[in-house]
């Protein structure tokens, strides 16, 4: 579960970008963020994996409070987080099978499990056989299904994710959606934030509308709402 309370973040440089949020997002839920460019959205995102810490209020996670969290504890927090990014941001001279495998030899897992476990998220991303393949060999939608199975290779029960589908042609886009809900139907919380209002609109999920750092819209089964 994820519960903001009073959230408030404003920027050194004097900009609030987050004006007083209050939500709360239950295990298994899939929430789409949308809002104009500057809205707050990334800030949103970007406090619920701990890029970003607010100014005042709390923000709750499986039960730690990401507001007082200490630098040193954010790495053995982000284990238990899926973020997957725009741009992928996958390690260059790394293969797929590297890549993914990465997150779990840091928490040193068992040699034979982590071989068993990145070939199950590859297969479910469906990329094993381009395991061996460097990033730079793949298509964008192939190097963001990597993201995401890098992103679920530990099983996180949350996944955040930051306009996955930003760089992708539409039909890639939606291969990348399909691939979400398979892992939300499997249980796990996906929050995303999402220019893409055709997905928005077809694939019908909690939307939370973010303006001026406010939300002024949460809807079951919403809409995209905006013109562009
Ligand atoms: P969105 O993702 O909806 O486009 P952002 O969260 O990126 O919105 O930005 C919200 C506001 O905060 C904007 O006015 C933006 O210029 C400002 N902002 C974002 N990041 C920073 C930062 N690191 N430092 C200062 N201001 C920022």
């Amino acid at each position: 579960m994820i519960e903001l309370q009073e959230v408030y973040k404003k920027y050194r440089n004097g900009v609030t970008a987050i004006n007083g949020i209050d939500v709360r997002i239950n295990q298994g839920e899939f929430v789409y963020v949308v809002g104009p460019s500057g809205a707050g959205k990334s800030t949103f995102i970007k406090m619920m994996y701990r890029e970003e810490v607010p100014s005042s209020g709390t923000i709750s996670m499986n039960g730690v409070n990401l507001a007082k969290l200490k630098m040193s504890k954010v790495p053995i927090f982000r284990r238990n987080l899926g973020v997957v990014f725009q741009d992928f941001k996958l390690l260059p001279s790394k293969t797929v099978y590297e890549n993914v495998a990465f997150a779990l030899e840091v928490i040193e897992a068992q040699p034979k499990f982590i071989k068993k476990r990145v070939m199950e998220v590859l297969d479910l991303v469906n990329l094993k056989h381009k395991a061996r393949m460097l990033p730079t060999e793949l298509s964008g939608g192939e190097q963001q299904r990597v993201s995401i199975a890098r992103s679920i290779v530990n099983s996180p029960k949350v996944v955040i994710a930051d306009e996955p589908t930003g760089n992708l042609d539409p039909e890639t886009s939606w291969e990348i959606m399909n691939i979400f809900e398979e892992i939300n139907t499997r249980g796990t919380t996906i929050v995303m934030a999402t220019h893409n209002r055709e997905i928005v609109n077809t694939i019908k999920h909690r939307v939370i509308a973010i303006e001026g750092g406010k939300i002024v819209r949460d809807e079951q089964r919403g809409d995209y709402g905006y013109e562009n």
